[in-house]
């Protein structure tokens, strides 16, 4: 298990940065795709030797997701808003609760505050 610096960024802003733990020597950063755009509105970028990107689809901040988006919240990235154990969905740790920095815990709050009425 070796530790690795992930950098968060929206929009190509560094938001923040986290220390994760990998089994992998190589692990996988993940990049965000708006379908409805094509903007790579969001990175997280693990700081390694060699890394690839894994793309998902998810809806950006000013549109609404679909049923193909891997998040429900337009402009979300976090994945599970409990933590879990290491060993399960290792590519996804970055986007859990546990492991994102509190800039990015913060952003995520204020997306959910605005779909309440
Ligand atoms: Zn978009």
């Amino acid at each position: 298990m070796k530790d690795f610096t992930v950098q968060y960024f929206i929009n190509n802003a560094l938001i923040g940065q986290s220390t994760i733990p990998s089994p992998f020597p190589y692990p996988e950063s993940i990049c965000f795709f708006c379908r409805d755009c094509g903007d790579i509105w969001g990175r997280v970028w693990f700081l390694a030797d060699q890394t690839y990107f894994r793309v998902v689809t998810a809806a950006c901040d000013r549109h609404k997701a679909g049923p193909w988006d891997f998040i429900s919240l337009p402009g979300s990235m976090i994945e599970d808003l409990f933590p879990r154990a290491l060993e399960e969905r290792a590519a996804f740790w970055p986007l859990t609760v546990t492991y994102m920095p509190p800039a990015m815990l913060k952003r995520e709050v204020q997306l959910l505050l605005r779909k309440l009425p």
